[in-house]
């Protein structure tokens, strides 16, 4: 079978290396860090650094498609590997996405809707901002950030210079607060021959900028549902987009808001590995091996519960309990706001 060369050995990394396991595949990870939750899983892992050029040929050479379980992979890495073997999702989704000034741009080229926003690279340019998207809002770095990282809340212009330091002078982008009602997601899949698989969206709860839970159904109507699948396909089309992403979105009064896309498997997608016959992992190595894509229908109402730092001690307890399913990352080290794993919980069979 091929080997699936995975950038990235997180929980995201391992569970994709089990899924190609399982697909009779075998998965090589890249990592720079010495014992990455991956590789307890994978077939064979490769602990350099990102910019170790003779690592990464030699990684290239091992495996016939690179996919990664991260978005922020340095553009020299991708530089190097493009040439060598093919990066599926491609350049252009990482590009997108790497940045939230340009994803927000693409977005809207699209004619999609985003929360209102701008480029902010100083204290002056944020009071500049304010003026024209006026408080509340959120500062965000533009890069790199993750589970509510690097982001500021300003709740009326006299917070400017606090959210402008919490930048620590990283490129940032001031975005209006969106009054939603509720957030979910679409989880979508491309697959080489340009075919689409939607799974039925998920209704996300976040606290304190990190996923706590995500439960299907989500609470939309038919034609917001509708929207929603056909918005995800539309991005994934535009970006000639091979493999699984996802796509948050804020539900508001005035229609479907995109918040941000992710260019790989998801944690809102978590649901799946219970509630469906192929889940989000399973797909997505299948669309970057290039095979057909599977049955994402989905077959249950499922709650994923994300286990995060001292959830850890309600382990023993969830094992006990009838149709819950525990999905554990192996990390050594727990650590507050730190995903340990998750629970899957089958509320009701899809009548
Ligand atoms: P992820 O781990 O999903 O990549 P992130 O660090 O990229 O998270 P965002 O998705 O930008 O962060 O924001 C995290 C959460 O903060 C959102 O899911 C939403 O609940 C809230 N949020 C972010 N931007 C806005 C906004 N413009 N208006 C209202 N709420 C927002
Ligand atoms: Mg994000
Ligand atoms: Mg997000």
């Amino acid at each position: 079978g091929a080997t699936i060369g995975i950038l990235g050995g997180g929980q995201l990394g391992r569970m994709l290396s089990v899924a190609a396991s399982r697909l009779g595949l075998r998965a090589h990870i890249y990592d720079p860090s010495p014992q990455p939750p991956a590789g307890e899983v994978a077939a064979k892992v490769t602990t350099a650094a990102w910019d170790d050029t003779v690592a990464l040929r030699a990684f290239a050479a091992a495996v016939d498609v690179i996919t990664y379980e991260f978005e922020n992979i340095p553009t020299a890495t991708l530089d190097l590997l493009d040439p060598l073997r093919p990066i599926r999702p491609g350049r252009l989704a990482l590009a997108v996405s790497q940045d939230r000034v340009t994803e927000k741009e693409f977005l809207h080229g699209l004619g999609l809707s985003v929360a209102p926003f701008a480029p902010v690279n100083s204290l002056d340019d944020l009071n500049a901002a304010l003026d024209s998207i006026p408080a509340p809002g959120i500062l965000k770095t533009r890069r790199m950030g993750y589970d509510g990282k690097g982001q500021a809340r300003i709740m009326d212009a006299a917070d400017a210079p606090d959210a402008w330091a919490a930048m620590a002078d990283a490129p940032a982008v001031l975005e209006g607060f969106i009054s939603f009602s509720h957030e979910v997601s679409v989880i979508v899949a491309r697959g080489l021959n340009g075919e689409v698989a939607c799974y039925d969206p998920g209704e996300n709860v976040h606290d304190g900028g990190i996923l706590r839970t995500t439960t299907v159904p989500a609470r939309l109507s038919t034609a917001q549902r509708t929207d929603a699948v056909i918005l995800a396909g539309r991005i994934a089309n535009a970006l000639d987009y091979v493999g699984v992403m996802g796509v948050e979105l804020f539900v508001t009064s005035r229609g479907l808001i995109v918040n941000e896309i992710a260019p790989r498997v998801h944690n809102s997608g978590h649901w799946t590995q219970n509630g469906c016959a192929v889940d989000q992992f399973e797909q997505h190595i299948r669309a970057v091996a290039g095979w057909p894509l599977g049955d994402g229908g989905r077959y249950a109402d499922v709650v994923m519960e994300n286990l995060i730092g001292d959830d850890m001690d309600r382990v023993p307890a969830l094992a006990r309990e009838a149709n819950v399913a525990l999905h554990l990352y192996g990390k050594p080290e727990r650590r507050a706001g730190r995903k340990m794993g998750h629970a899957n919980r089958i509320v009701a069979a899809k009548g």
